[in-house]
């Protein structure tokens, strides 16, 4: 089958989605595949590079960026082949159903979820609501829009914190990898991180901050849903910025996670009615707080999670029995079977 591996992206997490990329063209398997590699720059112009062959074919992930070299890339190619599309890409335009609504359009085969799960589990106003209705417990929340706050941001204060109690979480409605969000201990950081949030998207949520372990639970399948081992973000502050998740490898996993057989069993529960209820398919990645009181609160579900050797994803899958190559065969089994099953 002949794969067009997609990654990079005209979002924050440009950076994040090359490293996933890397991860997945040194593993995927290339006596199965046709492997060809597409980048999308920063300014959302897409170039394509020559058929990859066998998995040394890249040395460095800044090889990847240089395909900007390389010839623009034309549409016409996905509709005139049979072939899959397998968007690597976090965030918007790539995470959010934008893209995969490209897909549909042009009747390309996919992997991943559709365009409805994929922008409700961008949508942190969105997905939240739908958890609530689905009888998931979510921390307490509140949105803010762009054009609201420049009219009255100190009513909007005091609005917020009459409803929730500092510490707070400020973050944009649309993003990921920890772009554009802030702990708040008092007003004066609450009013920074608020604009701060905003340069990012004009919805913004700020949500009641929980002293709290992380878990992590890892999703594949379509109408099948499998859930993995839960892991945990074991921390050693209360917020892991951008930098911590990629940049100085502070993040210390558990895999699996320490917890009791039954909080095990509810957890993965949680998750895979989370997948259910946004509509996901073939991958996702169910975000959870886990309080002192054994309380668990779903915060989010990440349709395109991190896919670096070294991410949440694929460790708790190896964990569970998937190791990284079968992994990518899966999903990408998963994205023909979804295409076959809805022509
Ligand atoms: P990603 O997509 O990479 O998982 P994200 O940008 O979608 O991240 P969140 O997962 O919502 O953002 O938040 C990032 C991190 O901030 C969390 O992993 C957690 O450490 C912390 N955090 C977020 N919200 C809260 C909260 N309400 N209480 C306590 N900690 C929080
Ligand atoms: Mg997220
Ligand atoms: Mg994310
Ligand atoms: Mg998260």
């Amino acid at each position: 089958m002949k794969i067009y591996v997609i990654y990079g992206g005209k979002n924050a997490e440009h950076e994040v989605s090359v490293k996933s990329a890397f991860s997945i063209l040194q593993h995927i398997y290339y006596d199965y595949h046709t492997i060809i590699p597409i980048y999308i720059t920063r300014e959302g112009t897409w170039y394509k590079g020559s058929e990859v062959k066998k998995q040394e074919s890249f040395h460095s992930i800044a090889e990847l960026v240089d395909l900007k070299h390389q010839e623009e890339f034309s549409f016409n190619e996905l509709i005139e082949e049979e072939c899959l599309a397998f968007p690597v890409l976090h965030g918007p335009n790539g995470e959010d159903g934008t893209i995969q609504g490209l897909f549909e359009t042009l009747n390309i085969p996919y992997v991943g979820s559709g365009v409805l799960a994929s922008a409700v589990g961008m949508d942190k106003i969105i997905s939240k609501g739908v958890f609530k209705e689905a009888g998931l417990p979510v921390l307490p929340y509140k949105e803010v829009k762009l054009r609201e706050w420049k009219v009255d941001s100190q009513s909007i204060c005091e609005n917020i914190e009459t409803h929730i109690p500092y510490p707070m979480y400020v973050k944009p409605v649309n993003q990921g990898s920890s772009i554009g969000i802030t702990r708040v201990l008092n007003r004066d950081e609450l009013t920074e991180a608020i604009d701060l949030a905003f340069d990012y998207d004009h919805r913004i949520i700020i949500e009641k901050g929980v002293s709290v372990r992380e878990i992590e639970v890892a999703i594949l399948g379509n109408e099948d849903v499998h859930t993995s081992l839960p892991g945990e973000l074991v921390k050693q502050k209360p917020f892991y910025a951008y930098e911590d998740k990629y940049l100085n490898q502070k993040v210390v996993r558990e895999i699996p996670a320490k917890l009791s057989d039954e909080l095990t069993r509810k957890v993965r529960k949680m998750a895979a009615e989370a997948f259910e209820v946004i509509n996901g398919s073939g991958i996702s990645r169910a975000d959870f707080f886990l309080t002192e009181e054994e309380t668990i609160y779903i915060n989010e579900v990440n349709t395109f999670p991190g896919f670096t050797i070294n991410s949440m994803y694929p460790k708790v899958w190896a964990k569970t029995g998937i190791p990284f190559g079968d992994l990518i065969e899966e999903v990408i089994q998963l994205g023909m079977r979804r295409y076959k099953d809805k022509h």
